[in-house]
C-alpha cells in the first residue's frame, strides 16, 4: 500500500509515519530527513539546502522530485510506503501521480498552539533521526482535551536507540516555525485538497500519547481494509 501522511509542521508526521509503517510492513520516507542528511556536509548543495531550510522555505521542486523518485525506486520501497513531507506543492503532487498510485492519505489534525509548543520542544537524534519531545501537555482547548506526555530519552540528551546526541532542529526557532506554518497553509494545504478528492482519507486526531493515537489509527486503517 502507498500512503501520504499530511499535517502541518509539528503535527507529528515523523512520529506517526515511523510508528505506522512497520505495523503495515512498509517503509516511511521523509523528505525533510533526506534534506537534513544532505545538509550535513559543506558541499555547495548542502550549503544551499541549509540556507533554504533555515528560512523555513521549500527546496525547489525539480531537486525534490528527482530525489524522491530515486527513493521510490529503491528495493525497500517496493512493498509500499508512507510519504512524510512529500508532496508539498501541486507540482510535486502531479509528479507523484505520474510515478505511483496512492491508496489513501492520512491527515493529522492538531491544534496550532499545541503544534508550536511541540515543535519547539522536539529533540531529534543527530545520528538516527529518532524523535523525542520534552513538552508535557495536558490541557483542553476548544472542547478537545490534549494529553500528550513528554517523550523523553532514558539518559538526558542521548538517543535510546543509538546513543547519538539529541538536538533541537535549526528550523525550530519561533520565527522559522511561523514561516513553516505559513508556507504549509499557502502551498501544502492545496495538495491535501487535491488528494482528498481522489483517494480515501484516514483522519488522525493527535491529542493523546503517540502509542494510543497510533493504535486508534491502525483500527481505522484495518476497518477501511487498507492494511493488506
Ligand atoms: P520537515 O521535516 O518535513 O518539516 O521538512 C523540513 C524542511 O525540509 C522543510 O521546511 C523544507 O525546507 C524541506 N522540505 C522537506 N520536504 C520538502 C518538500 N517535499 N519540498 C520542498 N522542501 C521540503
Amino acid at each position: 500500500m502507498k500512503f501520504i501522511i499530511f499535517g502541518a509542521p509539528g503535527s507529528g508526521k515523523g512520529v506517526y509515519s515511523t510508528r505506522l509503517a512497520p505495523k503495515l510492513g512498509i517503509v516511511a520516507i521523509a523528505t525533510g530527513e533526506m534534506f537534513r542528511n544532505i545538509a550535513k556536509d559543506s558541499s555547495p548543495l548542502a550549503v544551499q539546502i541549509q540556507e533554504i531550510m533555515s528560512r523555513g522555505a521549500l527546496v525547489p521542486d525539480d531537486l525534490t522530485i528527482e530525489l524522491l523518485k530515486k527513493e521510490l525506486e529503491k528495493p525497500e520501497a517496493q512493498n509500499g510506503f508512507i510519504l512524510d513531507g512529500f508532496p508539498r506543492t501541486l507540482d510535486q503532487a502531479k509528479a507523484l501521480d505520474s510515478v505511483a498510485k496512492i491508496d489513501a492519505i492520512f491527515n493529522i489534525n492538531a491544534n496550532r498552539d499545541i503544534m508550536i509548543e511541540k515543535i519547539t520542544a522536539r529533540r531529534t537524534c543527530n545520528k538516527c533521526g529518532e524523535i523525542y519531545n520534552i513538552a508535557n501537555i495536558d490541557k483542553t482547548i476548544d472542547g478537545v482535551h490534549y494529553t500528550m506526555p513528554a517523550m523523553m530519552s532514558k539518559v538526558e540528551g542521548k538517543c535510546d536507540k543509538c546513543g547519538g546526541d539529541l538536538v533541537q532542529r535549526a528550523d525550530a526557532k519561533p520565527e522559522v516555525v511561523e514561516e513553516r506554518l505559513r508556507v504549509y497553509e499557502e502551498q501544502s494545504k492545496p495538495v491535501l485538497d487535491y488528494f482528498k478528492d481522489k483517494v480515501p482519507t484516514i483522519e488522525i486526531l493527535a491529542n493523546e500519547a503517540p502509542d494510543v493515537v497510533t493504535e486508534k489509527t491502525m483500527e481505522k486503517i484495518r476497518a477501511a481494509g487498507l492494511d493488506k
